[in-house]
């Protein structure tokens, strides 16, 4: 079996959908599993409808509409006939949706999010599902949700391996070209979870797991891994080849082409990962596998935008040592402050975290009652994976003051 990923940029309009088609057509899809994120920014439309559902805002029904109309607007282009099978699906789709909404009592955040967000996987597979018919692409719509089984955490469910597998065989593995959602998988209850966002690629990790598949394919609009992101770095260049363990690495510090839980189950059964551009799909993209070396070998750049940074030093001159290491840890875990870099001395500790939740007054002013504290938003991170003469040119060409670097062999960090 084969696993092709296609994520929201791939399907945003009709012509996504057709390349997608096409795609399928030149890879002559026997044994094939298609997991397909919503379509283009159809998730951040639904989180807007979950917010204006909790605001009590009345604006809801024209949100809904609007993404309505953008669904059938596609449908429109891909198909002849009016009124045809697809629109009826995806009105009793939009039908279901605003059912939940009235019907739902659940003050809960995460869950209504959850039982929301899900639709825009659903109607891009039906959309699919249905263009592909009419191609004579005959193919096997699949809820993921009733193979990929979770805990309960919405927003962010942790997978039950021995259950997703057993589910994932019994429903796939028999089946030569099967369309399912990524992101989305369901609760022991049956309740709808999801896997957090961007999270397609992990699903087609999952799938590939369990199925024992032969490859990956995730269809991005880059030409592949780059040695950085195209929107923020200049003159980047593919990398042909990279190891799981470089890609666990770039994708951990932050290079958002591959969700970061995407590597680890496929490493485990040395799947190799094909990232390939949808716009070029014959070009070779790049290729992740077991202790391949980085080539070209050149610098990576990674760069986390928008950070903290945040110095700390003992009021006292007393040592900071393991015991105030471990409460400062337990705060930032308590207010949910991703830490993306430390270095302590004898009495200071800095620390560039992630404001994820826009916590950082709360915990700064419990940090204040031990500590002198200064606090610096806005600070960059810069992230250079195998770090040469011209990456540390590049960061002197910023023209931006370093307010703390630290190197390993690998890898070297700047906040500036
Ligand atoms: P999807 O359509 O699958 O959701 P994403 O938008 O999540 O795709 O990922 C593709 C984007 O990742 C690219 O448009 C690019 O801007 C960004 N990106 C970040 N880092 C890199 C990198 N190192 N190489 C290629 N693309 C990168
Ligand atoms: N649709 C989800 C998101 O936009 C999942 C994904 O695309 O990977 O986050
Ligand atoms: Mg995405």
């Amino acid at each position: 079996m084969e696993v092709f990923k296609f994520g929201g940029a791939s399907v945003k309009d009709a012509e996504g959908i057709i390349n997608l088609v096409d795609i399928l057509s030149i890879k002559n899809p026997q044994k094939t599993i298609i997991i397909v994120s919503a379509m283009g920014k159809s998730t951040n439309a639904l989180e807007k409808i979950i917010e204006l559902y909790f605001a009590k805002e009345n604006q809801v029904s024209l949100e809904i509409l609007s993404l309505k109309e953008f669904h059938l607007k596609i449908i429109k282009n891909l198909f002849k006939e009016e009124n045809n099978d697809c629109e009826k699906e995806v009105h009793k789709l939009f039908e279901e949706l605003k059912l939940f909404l009235k019907s739902n009592k659940s003050p809960d955040y995460s869950f209504v999010y959850d039982q929301v967000v899900c639709f825009g996987e659903l109607l891009s597979t039906t959309i699919i599902h249905y263009y592909m018919k009419y191609k004579r692409l005959d193919s096997f719509w699949l809820d993921a949700r009733n193979c990929i089984k979770t805990d309960d955490y919405y927003r962010s469910a942790n997978l039950n391996w021995e259950l997703t597998q057993k589910s994932i065989i019994d429903q796939v593995e028999n089946r030569s070209l099967v369309i399912t959602q990524g992101f989305i998988g369901s609760s022991l209850n049956n309740f709808t979870t999801t896997l957090g966002r961007e999270g397609s690629d992990y699903s087609a990790a999952i799938f590939a797991y369990a199925l024992n598949a032969k490859s990956v394919t995730i269809w991005k609009d880059v030409p592949g891994v780059l040695n950085g992101d195209p929107r923020v770095f200049k003159k980047t260049r593919l990398l042909n080849q990279i190891s799981y363990r470089e890609a666990i690495e770039l994708a951990f510090y932050g290079a958002s082409v591959i969700h970061p839980k995407t590597l680890q189950p496929l490493q485990r059964k040395e799947i190799p990962l094909y990232v390939k551009s949808f716009e070029n799909p014959k070009s070779k993209g790049t290729s992740i596998s077991k202790g391949k070396a980085l080539e070209p070998n050149i610098p990576c750049y990674i760069v986390k935008k928008n950070q903290v940074l945040l110095r700390l030093f003992s009021i006292d001159f007393s040592f900071i040592v393991e015991e105030n290491i471990s409460y400062i840890f337990g705060l930032l875990h308590e207010y949910q402050m991703p830490v993306e870099l430390i270095q302590n001395s004898a009495i200071s500790f800095s620390v560039c975290v992630n404001d994820k939740y826009k916590r950082l007054e709360e915990l700064v002013l419990v940090l204040r009652s031990r500590f002198n504290v200064e606090v610096i938003k806005e600070v960059d991170l810069y992230t250079i994976r195998h770090f040469d003469s011209s990456a540390s040119q590049f960061i002197k060409s910023m023209g931006k003051p370093v307010l703390l670097e630290q190197r390993t062999q690998q890898t070297a960090q700047f906040v500036v």
